[in-house]
């Protein structure tokens, strides 16, 4: 059964709408790269990153099996849970 959608009228489909899908990939690709990652895979060497643990959000760096600190003195973070990558808007 071919209907029409009321996003995308300019397409036509059956059952589901190209564009919808379109648009469903774009936002599970877009909250893909917002996610909050697990530390057990944690980010490459060096990278300046959002750590989140204890409900406290820092940036810090994964350096030799260790969370560092950036700013506020260095140190080290511990039971850091998540980390995601600082992505400035329009990037
Ligand atoms: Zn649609």
């Amino acid at each position: 059964m071919v209907h029409s959608c009321s996003k995308h009228p300019q397409t036509g489909f059956t059952d589901i709408c190209c564009g919808c899908l379109v648009d469903y990939n774009n936002d599970v690709a877009e909250l893909t790269k917002h996610r909050w990652i697990p530390v057990e895979e944690p980010p490459k060497d060096m990278i300046e990153v959002w750590v989140i643990g204890g409900g406290l959000i820092e940036t810090g760096r994964y350096m030799y099996n260790k969370w560092q600190r950036i700013g506020h003195g260095g140190g080290l973070l511990t039971n850091i849970t998540h980390w995601k990558p600082i992505i400035l808007p329009g990037e």
